[in-house]
């Protein structure tokens, strides 16, 4: 590829906008990392999981109450229309009175069971119903704070996105300005290249001036560059370092 000077200002140009657009997108994913988005949005997902669960168990235990609830009630109306039939007895039905009497006892006992039964299940509702209460305030809470920082973030991801389209529309102007696709083919090397495609020289004074060669450095890959390629890039020549294939240049 061969390459004037003005060819070269406008690639380096277009580098620049290229490692500026990379440099931006970076800044933006360190940004989503900073927000702790992914970790906000798992953390929601676990809250949720968790009050479902709780939400469940409070459903469980209402139904249980209502059981035990209806089991006092039916044991209730049980004692009330046996003591009704007591009253139909003679006082002179000793036998039956006493078996009667046995029977109450028994069935007394009984609701005393479900009763207490009734009291834990109460207490059981009350306190899924305050755990489950507090779920959701403290869930609302960590929503509020994501969102708020999602909303951030896409701000942040638009602005970028406006700067990154406006330099991409820039370059692409900048590589219809070149002849014999120098432009796309600059394009094709930064991509491989990691962005850089053109490469300055460092000049190192040397004390010795025999020793002029190790002096060069290409300052994208550090490999020495000979001095017949410094040579010709003085004679205004195109040269590309021999490690790296990079576009070499002298600033
Ligand atoms: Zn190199």
């Amino acid at each position: 590829m061969k390459l004037d000077k003005k060819d070269i200002s406008v690639l380096l140009e277009m580098q620049e906008m290229t490692l500026e657009v990379e440099g931006l997108q970076k800044r933006l994913e360190e940004t989503a990392q900073e927000l702790g988005l992914a970790k906000g949005r798992k953390a929601i997902h676990r809250e949720e999981a968790v009050l479902q669960k709780r939400e469940e168990a409070l459903a469980r235990a209402k139904r249980d109450l209502k059981g035990v609830t209806q089991d006092v009630h039916s044991l209730q109306q049980q004692i009330e229309s046996e003591e009704r039939k007591r009253e139909e007895f003679g006082a002179s039905d000793f036998r039956r009175l006493q078996q009667f009497e046995e029977e109450m006892v028994a069935i007394r006992a009984k609701k005393e069971e479900v009763e207490k039964s009734q009291g834990d299940k109460t207490i059981q509702v009350e306190n899924l119903e305050k755990s489950v209460r507090e779920l959701h305030l403290k869930h609302s809470e960590t929503r509020e704070k994501i969102e708020e920082r999602e909303e951030r973030f896409r701000a942040k991801s638009k602005k970028t996105g406006e700067k990154v389209e406006s330099l991409r529309a820039k370059v692409k102007e900048l590589t219809l300005g070149l002849s014999d696709n120098k432009g796309e083919r600059f394009l094709d090397m930064a991509t491989r290249a990691g962005g850089v495609a053109i490469a300055a020289v460092e000049r190192v004074d040397l004390p010795h001036e025999d020793n002029l060669q190790e002096g060069n450095f290409c300052t994208a890959c550090q490999a020495i560059v000979p001095v017949s390629v410094l040579e010709a890039l003085d004679g205004g020549e195109t040269a590309i370092c021999t490690h790296c294939r990079r576009v070499l240049i002298i600033v």
